[in-house]
C-alpha cells in the first residue's frame, strides 16, 4: 500500500515534470548578450532571438550584460537558474578568458550547456576616418614605429577585440595603449569620432562602416580574402599566420533539463535556416556554422579544442587579467 502509494506520487511528479517541459516556453526567454547593445554580438545574438522565437512558439529577449571582456554576462548566466528562460549568446572568448583571467567565476565548459554552433565571423583592421595611412603595409610599419601614440579600442580582457589586439601586438612588438569599452558597438563610436586610433573587430560590427566609407579597413584576419571586401587584403599576407575566426554559441546554465536543451537545438537549427537570418548573416560577412556543428555535442567538443588551442599561445604572449 505504502509503496503503491510512493509509486504514484512518484508518476505525478514526472508527469508534473514532463507536462511542465512540454508547456515550454510559458513565459519569454532571456538572451543575455555579455557585451554592450549596438555591437557584433547583440546584432547576431537579436537576429537569432527573433527566428528562434518563432521555432519555439515563444519570444526571445536580447538582454546586454557587458563588462570585463564578456565574463561578467556569462558569469551572470552560470549561476542562473537552469529553467531554459535564461540562455547566454557569446563567442570565442568563452574558450579564452579561462586562459587570461587568472581568477574567473565560473567554469565554461561545466557551468554552461553549449546547445548548438551559430555563425563564424572574421574580423576586420579598422582605423578612425582620419588615419593617413592607406595600406596595410604602411598601417603595420606606421603602428610598429608609433606605437607609444596609437590607442588600440577593445571589449575588455577576454574580447575578441582583446584577442585580436593582443596577438596583433605581439606579432609586431608594438606596445599600444588599449582603451577598454563594455562592447565595441560603443567602441565604434569612439573610433567613429577619432577618439581612439584603431580596431579589430568582427564584421558583423564593421561591414556597414567599411562600405559607408565611414572607417578606414586595411585587412581581414580569415584565412582567405572576403567575398564582400574582396579590396582587403588578409592580415596574414604581412602577419603570417595570423588568423582569427570567431565563433557563437548559444549556451544554457548546468541544470536545464535535457528535453529542454533539445527544443532548443530543434529551434536554433532551424532558426538559421531562417530566410530573414541567413540574409542579415550574409550581409554583414557572417558564416553559418555547418549543420553538424549546429547541436549541442559538437558545440560542447568546439569549446574545449578551442581552450585547447588558445590556452598555449595566450601563455606564451603572457597577457593575464585579475
Ligand atoms: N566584438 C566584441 C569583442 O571584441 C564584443 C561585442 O561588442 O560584441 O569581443
Amino acid at each position: 500500500m505504502i509503496r503503491s502509494f510512493a509509486r504514484a506520487a512518484a508518476l505525478v511528479a514526472l508527469t508534473a515534470a514532463t507536462s511542465a517541459f512540454a508547456a515550454y516556453p510559458e513565459k519569454p526567454v532571456t538572451v543575455v548578450v555579455p557585451f554592450a547593445a549596438g555591437g557584433p554580438t547583440d546584432v547576431v545574438a537579436r537576429t537569432l532571438a527573433q527566428a528562434m522565437g518563432t521555432q519555439i512558439k515563444g519570444s526571445m529577449i536580447v538582454e546586454n550584460a557587458g563588462g570585463a571582456g564578456g565574463t561578467i554576462g556569462a558569469g551572470k548566466v552560470a549561476r542562473a537558474a537552469g529553467d531554459g528562460y535564461t540562455l547566454l549568446f557569446h563567442h570565442i572568448g568563452m574558450a579564452t578568458a579561462p586562459s587570461l583571467y587568472r581568477k574567473l567565476d565560473f567554469k565554461p565548459t561545466e557551468d554552461l550547456i553549449p546547445i548548438g554552433a551559430v555563425v563564424e565571423v572574421p574580423m576586420t583592421i579598422i582605423a578612425k576616418p582620419q588615419m593617413a595611412q592607406t595600406t596595410l603595409k604602411d598601417l603595420l610599419s606606421f603602428v610598429k614605429t608609433n606605437a607609444d601614440k596609437i590607442n588600440l579600442a577593445n571589449a575588455g580582457i577576454g574580447s575578441a577585440s582583446h584577442l585580436c589586439g593582443m596577438l596583433l601586438q605581439s606579432a609586431l612588438k608594438a606596445d599600444l595603449t588599449t582603451v577598454p569599452f563594455q562592447g565595441t558597438g560603443p567602441a565604434m563610436t569612439a573610433l567613429l569620432g577619432g577618439q581612439v586610433d584603431l580596431m579589430c573587430d568582427q564584421s558583423t560590427n564593421t561591414t556597414g562602416q567599411i562600405k559607408g566609407g565611414k572607417v578606414k579597413a586595411y585587412a581581414v584576419t580569415s584565412k582567405n580574402k572576403l567575398a564582400t571586401f574582396p579590396e582587403l587584403p588578409t592580415l596574414a599576407s604581412e602577419v603570417a599566420g595570423f588568423e582569427v575566426g570567431v565563433w557563437h554559441i548559444l549556451y544554457a546554465p548546468k541544470g536545464t533539463p535535457a528535453d529542454v536543451i533539445t527544443k532548443l537545438q530543434t529551434g536554433l537549427q532551424a532558426a538559421v535556416k531562417d530566410a530573414a537570418f541567413v540574409a542579415k548573416m550574409k550581409d554583414l560577412g557572417a558564416e553559418i556554422m555547418p549543420v553538424d556543428r549546429q547541436n549541442s555535442a559538437a558545440a560542447k567538443a568546439l569549446l574545449a579544442s578551442e581552450i585547447a588551442k588558445w590556452s598555449p599561445i595566450i601563455q606564451a604572449a603572457k597577457v593575464y587579467a585579475d
